[in-house]
């Protein structure tokens, strides 16, 4: 059985349309240079990474032995504790950061959990979704988290557990927490009862590669840390990386082995394409293929950040960044582009794919309005 011409000819026309609206972006933080056509094949088999990466499972239709090295790639990368981490390849960013709550609540289930006003949307619902205590903090004007208010409000609940959602790169402006200062106030309150969690989405793959090296992971103090595999890596099918401190982990794998169940992971059944596409990612650009891309991403927004401003326009970012902030333009423009637009200031994100004659042509649009504008 084939499908009907007619339903045919509509998926042949859909993939054309989506093939143009991938050309097009710029506002989000998305990859598109990627190619996994020697991954093909592999779309033929039911692959199912069901349960906990590292524990062997009696279905062997599994790509869990990519997925183990995936992930032992990220937890050098992160600088996790020699054989002290654990993790698995979610299905994205929000999943990672619904994981590092998850394990913090379960650690310490009366603890607040403090993160900024310019947190990612999808995690007041992880809070809700997980019934924890929680405290909205100021953001500076950045972006970056308010320290001051984070201290005056720990100060305030010093006698319980402090669970700190980390932002490194915020989705707006990608402003990053610093890590190293926010143990500074916890030790200020002699809070022993702390768990750190980093969002690191968008910036996980990038902040390696950065000079001064942002404090986001592991060695700055991270219990766990989340990455979109979709963002700067790329990936067809959206997918992510969460790391844990081991000794954190098993804490919780025994309160679930009471249930008598070694499911250490979110979801039951669990993507088994994605994690090959992480591998081959990996393995085809390696520490140094990596390194390069994000010195052509932030080598491109500096130059985006001039071209802007040499026209008349506002425009900013945070030191290294790879997103240019401006105030809101037409909605035009908008649409032509798919930037993302909120609290009146948009902004374009440049991804690996972004070249500077993507930004002469979005730069002279905005020229062009502005002069009929004028007239
Ligand atoms: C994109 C993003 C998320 C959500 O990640 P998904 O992979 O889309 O689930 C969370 N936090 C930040 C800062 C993000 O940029």
């Amino acid at each position: 059985m084939a499908l009907s011409p007619k339903l045919a000819k509509r998926l042949k026309k859909f993939t054309q349309e989506i093939r143009q609206k991938t050309e097009s972006y710029m506002g989000y933080p998305v990859s598109k240079d990627f190619e996994y056509e020697a991954l093909l094949p592999l779309l033929q088999y039911p692959l199912n990474n069901l349960g906990d990466p590292f524990i062997d499972s009696t279905w062997k239709v599994d790509s869990r032995e990519f997925e183990r090295e995936v992930i032992e790639f990220f937890a050098e990368l992160l600088r996790a504790p020699k054989n002290n981490w654990w993790g698995y390849v979610t299905n994205g960013g929000t999943e990672g950061n619904l994981y590092g709550l998850y394990l913090a609540r379960e650690l310490y289930p009366k603890g607040i959990c403090y993160f900024s006003q310019d947190t990612h949307y999808s995690v007041s619902k992880n809070l809700h979704l997980l019934n924890m205590r929680h405290i909205m903090i100021r953001s500076q004007d950045n972006g970056e988290i308010d320290y001051e208010d984070l201290r005056e409000t720990i100060r305030l609940h010093r006698d319980l557990p402090a669970i700190i959602f980390a932002n490194s790169g915020t989705t707006m402006t990608e402003a990053k927490d610093d890590i190293s200062k926010i143990r500074l106030i916890l030790d200020e309150f002699s809070i022993a009862n702390r768990y750190i969690h980093s969002d690191a989405a968008l910036c996980g793959a990038i902040n390696p590669f950065l000079e001064p090296r942002p404090h986001y992971d592991f060695a700055d103090g991270a219990d766990s840390i989340s990455i979109s595999g979709h963002k700067f890596i790329g990936s067809p099918i959206p997918c992510g990386i969460v790391l844990a401190r081991k000794e954190k982990v098993d804490r919780i794998a025994r309160s679930i082995a009471y249930i008598g169940c070694l499911d250490t992971t979110i979801t039951g059944s669990r993507n088994g394409f994605t994690p090959l596409v992480m591998w081959y990612a990996i393995n085809k650009w390696g520490k140094e293929g990596l390194a390069l891309r994000a010195k052509h991403s932030v080598e491109t927004a500096e130059y985006t950040e001039q071209q802007l401003k040499s026209i008349g326009i506002e425009a900013w970012r945070n030191h290294n960044s790879i997103t240019v902030v401006f105030p809101e333009i037409s909605d035009d423009l908008k649409e032509k582009y798919q930037l993302a637009t909120a609290n009146g200031i948009t902004h374009l994100i440049c991804m690996p794919n972004i070249q500077k004659h993507h930004i002469d042509a979005f730069v002279a649009d905005l020229e062009k309005e502005q002069k009929e504008k004028d007239v």
